[in-house]
């Protein structure tokens, strides 16, 4: 099985490292991967600006390397379309410094990467750490990216789905187990520092996430990780395509009609 790694902490985080040295004992990995920390970035993709690659040469002896001047995402689509030339059989993003949990997969650029490679309907997983970048648990978690990568490329994983994994950030013997996990809803508070600056110069702010109090619902990825379980939880595109007639009755209903009155009023 041929691996396309990427990441969202850029092209030298250890965690992306460690994950390719576990991996490229299954087969053979490309990585292509930004050059500059892109966390946060989510699904963007670049459309106004050209896209630079650079080859790296001897980053680990193997590995064809590529750093992009782009997103997470942007890195998957060159990837897939242009660099990787053998093909891709399967996309791992990660490891993220840091977990993805809850409401941050709409933000994550480590999910993103995931989700681009899902778009190209290849297998796709996105595996994060609740821990630091220099973790001495990031060998653990990648040795769980590359168990689930063999278990993947035996055909465990249903085409419509993609996978976000978060590892608690312990020890191997200290995990309690895995669980399959929904997304916790409303898991961040979002405030606003100001910071004055003199001179009458315009003040500037600094967006500051901050988790919410403890969640008890063990069947959430943050209940899981709280537990101290690997929490994987299976990821689908299609975000509400239930339609309501609740919806369509009290919103939707006579739009076209009220509209045409407006433009004729
Ligand atoms: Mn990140």
């Amino acid at each position: 099985m041929r691996i396309l790694v990427t990441n969202d902490d850029g092209i030298f985080a250890d965690g992306l490292w460690k994950l390719v040295r576990e991996l490229k004992k299954i087969g053979p990995v490309v990585v292509v991967a930004p050059d500059r920390e892109q966390s946060a970035v989510g699904t963007a993709v670049t459309l106004r600006q050209p896209l630079r690659v650079r080859k790296l040469n001897g980053m680990l002896p193997g590995v064809e390397t590529y750093s992009v001047e782009g997103t997470p995402s942007d890195s998957v689509i060159l990837a897939l379309s242009k660099l990787a030339k053998n093909g891709i059989d399967l996309v791992v993003s990660g490891i993220n410094s840091g977990p993805n949990l809850g409401d941050d997969v709409f933000i994550s650029g480590t999910v993103g990467a995931a989700l681009q490679g899902h778009f190209h309907g290849l297998p796709a997983l996105a595996i994060s750490i609740d821990a630091a970048a220099d973790s001495p648990h990031l060998e653990g978690a990648a040795k769980i990216a590359a168990l689930l990568a063999k278990r993947i490329d035996e055909g465990s994983l249903p085409r419509d789905v993609f996978l976000n994994v978060n590892v608690p950030g312990l020890p191997l013997e200290e995990i309690k187990g895995v669980s399959v996990t929904r997304l916790a809803n409303q898991t961040h508070g979002n405030t606003v520092a100001a910071r004055e600056r003199h001179n009458g110069r315009q003040p500037y702010y600094w967006l500051v996430r901050r988790r919410l109090p403890q969640e008890t619902d063990t069947k959430t990825d943050i209940g899981a990780i709280e537990q101290g379980n690997i929490s994987i939880t299976p990821l689908q595109t299609n975000l509400l395509s239930r339609p309501s007639t609740a919806i369509t009755h009290s919103l939707c209903s006579d739009l076209l009609r009220e509209l045409r009155e407006e433009k004729n009023s």
